[in-house]
């Protein structure tokens, strides 16, 4: 592969490199620059610029699936330099500069009978990744989305001014930066407003259940906030799962999780590079799918378990992706709302009839919208596939489900995407155009930008 030219006016500490979604796949050549500090990066970017400078991107940890954190033959700016971390208990206040990981985070917090209100999937996200992502929890529900806990964040913009952003500001560029995918500019720190809980225990309760149908009507039962159903769709029927739903348990319980209630989660495991894909085949997951739900309790309640072993399940296997082979993963995550239930099924079985197998389906009840244009979240079930990249007629299948996505009123969530077009894009996110007011009216020359967004349409 031939490395990205490298460009007049780029900051010379930038190098070549080659990087790729968490999905895998096909990696880009970019040229990566770590800027120092705050500063650093505000005069690497008021350099001057010849025309056709091919853009820049910011880049966390990497996590996003698809094409979010790259910009084929650009520059890539990583973010792990911005690292200060600064907690305040008292007031329940985080200060960390945008490089900085909720791996790093959640110890810190959790010791204090304090935590991040809202939580991906994986604990190896950073600041500036949540916020742009504006990801969300087991807990949408209860909790909205990161971005609503934010309280103020720095942003370095494309002519290397630094901006202090709040919701309050005027002109749209908070709402704008959070869920904007890293194309207003750099956020180099955020404060963050935590939760007081009563211990770094969650008391889960489980349930397994025979089909869709069940799973959606006891993800719609009361009780803990953070809940999610795993689905089996390699299975029988269609869609048996197993439910958790969890809270923080009462202080002064009996730990049965020691310590490690509070701390990161490590990994156990590592699949190496170079890992073959046919051992991931739907046989060998179908018996795998067949034994965990086997395993799993009927019906279990209080179940003591750490904070971090339960809601990064996934972090016990480092590089997981690698299981995949050299051609990698899609993740196909989609939100519809309450009422539109029926196109759940509709998505399923018309990729259980395309013959698109899906290895890993996680179902969520979602909240309340909230205020940024292109946050993903919308009242109702979020769904997400994983789907070897490698498997016939993919495109076509996936091209269909976004049509009974978007009449549904749904969308498909950017930071996994991998394949969105531009016209389903504006479909699925009817404020994109007041999202690129705001984004045109700080960058008119279009420094961000990103392989998804030139993609998708988000940028022209
Ligand atoms: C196992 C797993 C589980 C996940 N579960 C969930 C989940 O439950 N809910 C959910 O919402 N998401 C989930 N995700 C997705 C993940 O939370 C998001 O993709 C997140 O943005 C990744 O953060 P990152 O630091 O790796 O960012 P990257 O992947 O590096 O970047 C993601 C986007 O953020 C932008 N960005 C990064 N840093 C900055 C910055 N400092 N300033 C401006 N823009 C920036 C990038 O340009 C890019 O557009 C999961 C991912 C994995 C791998």
């Amino acid at each position: 592969m031939r490395r990205a030219e490298r460009r007049a006016g780029w900051p010379s500490a930038a190098t070549p490199d080659r990087v790729c979604g968490w999905g895998g796949g096909k990696r880009v050549a970019v040229w990566r620059w770590l800027p120092p500090d705050t500063d650093g990066l505000r005069a690497g970017l008021g350099a001057d610029r010849e025309p056709g400078w091919p853009g820049a991107i910011p880049r966390g940890c990497g996590r996003s699936y698809g094409d979010a954190a790259q910009c084929s033959g650009g520059l890539v700016v990583s973010t792990s330099r911005f690292d200060e971390l600064r907690l305040d208990p008292d007031s329940a206040r985080l200060t960390a500069g945008a490089g900085v990981t909720l791996a790093r985070i959640l110890p810190e917090c959790l010791r204090h009978g304090l935590v991040l209100p809202v939580v991906p999937g994986t604990q190896h996200v950073t600041v500036g990744g949540a916020i742009a992502s504006d990801v969300h929890g087991k807990n949408h529900g209860h909790a909205g989305t990161f971005g609503r806990h934010v309280e103020a964040l720095g942003l370095v913009t494309a002519t290397g001014e630094l901006l202090e952003l709040t919701p309050e500001t005027p002109g749209g560029l908070f709402d704008a930066t959070v869920g904007g995918m890293g194309l207003t500019g750099v956020i180099v720190w955020a404060r963050i407003r935590l939760a007081r809980v009563p211990s770094a225990q969650l008391a889960v309760d489980t349930d397994r259940t025979g089909s869709l149908d069940d799973t959606l009507a006891l993800l719609s039962e009361p009780g803990g906030p953070h809940r999610v159903a795993w689905l089996d769709l390699l299975g029988p029927g269609t869609g048996r799962g197993v439910v958790t739903r969890a809270e923080h348990a009462p202080a002064g319980e009996p730990t049965q999780v020691g310590d490690k209630g509070s701390a990161a989660r490590r990994a156990r495991a590592v699949i190496p590079p170079g890992w073959p894909a046919w051992p991931l085949r739907s046989e060998t997951v179908r018996a795998f799918n067949a034994l965990r739900f086997a395993r799993a309790p009927r019906r279990e309640r209080g179940r003591l378990r750490g904070f971090s072993e339960h809601m990064f399940p996934l972090d016990a296997v480092a590089a997981w992706p690698r299981l995949y082979g050299r051609d990698g993963f899609l993740q196909y995550q989609f939100v519809v709302p309450s009422g539109a239930e029926r196109t759940l099924e509709q998505v399923i079985a018309h990729l259980r009839r395309a013959r698109i197998p899906s290895f890993l389906a996680i179902l969520k009840d979602m909240g309340a919208a909230g205020g940024p244009p292109l946050s993903f979240p919308v009242a109702g079930w979020t769904l997400a596939l994983d789907i070897p990249r490698r498997t016939d007629g993919l495109q076509g299948a996936l091209a269909r489900c976004d049509e009974l996505v978007a009449s549904a009123g749904g969308r498909v969530y950017l930071t996994k995407d991998a394949r969105l077009r531009p016209e389903m894009t504006a479909a699925m996110y009817p404020r994109l155009a007041e999202w690129r007011e705001t984004r045109d009216r700080i960058d008119p020359d279009g420094i961000w930008r990103s392989d998804l967004a030139l993609r998708t349409g988000l940028v022209g």
